[in-house]
């Protein structure tokens, strides 16, 4: 089922997330539909708080890139409970957009490498480590579970410039071929 997505200004996405158990209700039909959801949007990320639930949760495939990005085929993951154990000093810069925020792509800096805990879809615990492009995505979807959205890590001049579009977004002026919470 697909579930319509939050858009930048609703109060979900602002919300700290809590952590949920394994006997959270319906949670593999959730996961299901959080992955049909994204995949209706062109999303490679999703976190619950983006479909109106205030829970650690968030999917990720990185599938759709693997044409120019072989390594990336394989990459789908379900996070629940994620804890980041550890991130580089050493950040680069890349371009990132959000299916809350349609239409606004920004480059923002992010830690190349962070190590990283959390639960998958069965509750076996894991503690892996990620780079470059699969530790942006880990990171902007984690953002998302502490209420921080990446507009909220570019430069000012540039959230200065794009002030408008949000403001827009807010007000529901916003195209988006995919169902949304206005
Ligand atoms: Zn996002």
């Amino acid at each position: 089922m697909i579930l319509p997505i939050d858009l930048y200004g609703n109060s979900v996405l602002r919300k700290e997330s809590e952590e949920i158990t394994a006997d959270y209700p319906d949670l593999k039909q959730l996961i299901n539909n959080m992955f049909e959801t994204m995949y209706n949007a062109d999303g490679i990320g999703l976190a619950a708080p983006q479909v109106g639930l205030s829970i650690r949760l968030l999917v990720i495939d990185l599938a759709p890139l693997k044409e120019d990005n072989p390594e990336l085929a394989q990459f789908k993951k379900v996070m629940i409970n994620p804890i980041m154990l550890e991130v580089s000093e050493e950040e680069l810069i890349g371009s990132e957009g959000c299916l809350s925020i349609p239409g606004i792509s920004e480059d923002v800096p992010r830690s190349q490498w962070i190590k990283i805990q959390y639960y998958d879809e069965n509750f076996k615990l894991h503690v892996e480590e990620f780079e470059d492009f699969k530790a942006r995505v880990i990171q902007h979807e984690y953002d998302h579970l502490e209420g921080i959205l990446f507009t909220d890590r570019i430069k000012p001049l540039r959230r200065q410039m794009i002030k408008s579009k949000l403001n827009n977004i807010v007000k529901g002026k916003v195209d988006c071929k995919y169902k949304v919470v206005r």
